[in-house]
């Protein structure tokens, strides 16, 4: 079962994910808040993908993924963007982000989306 960790400051998000993963074959094995949480959570839980929100408190989802990727350059990270995170996206590109889907999505479109980056 591959493991998935939600790093988002909106708790609608995660119940979206939580939602549209129900009876897939991912486990989500948290919640983090924030990026500071997220890394913490990623020591605890070490799932195998990340989905990261862009505009979070205490640390982004762009200094997140910085620490994330120091650590392992070939981490999974699903970067979930909203509207109004577009001057953001350039940067998650440039340092190494490649999965990107754009909030709100369709259950579907995320759990395809999250198979096909598990199978990379
Ligand atoms: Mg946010």
């Amino acid at each position: 079962m591959p493991k998935l960790l939600v790093i988002d400051d909106s708790p609608f998000i995660y119940k979206s994910v939580s939602k549209a993963l129900k009876d897939s074959e991912f486990e989500i094995v948290g919640h983090a808040r924030n990026g500071l949480e997220g890394l913490k959570l990623i020591e605890e839980q070490h799932p195998d993908i990340v989905t990261l929100d862009v505009t979070m408190p205490v640390m982004d989802g762009i200094e997140t993924a910085k620490h994330i990727f120091e650590k392992n350059k070939n981490f999974k990270v699903l970067m979930l963007s909203a509207m109004g995170d577009e001057t953001l996206l350039n940067t998650a590109k440039e340092i190494g982000i490649k999965h990107f889907i754009q909030k709100p999505f369709k259950d579907e479109v995320l759990l395809k989306k999250l198979r096909l980056l598990t199978l990379l």
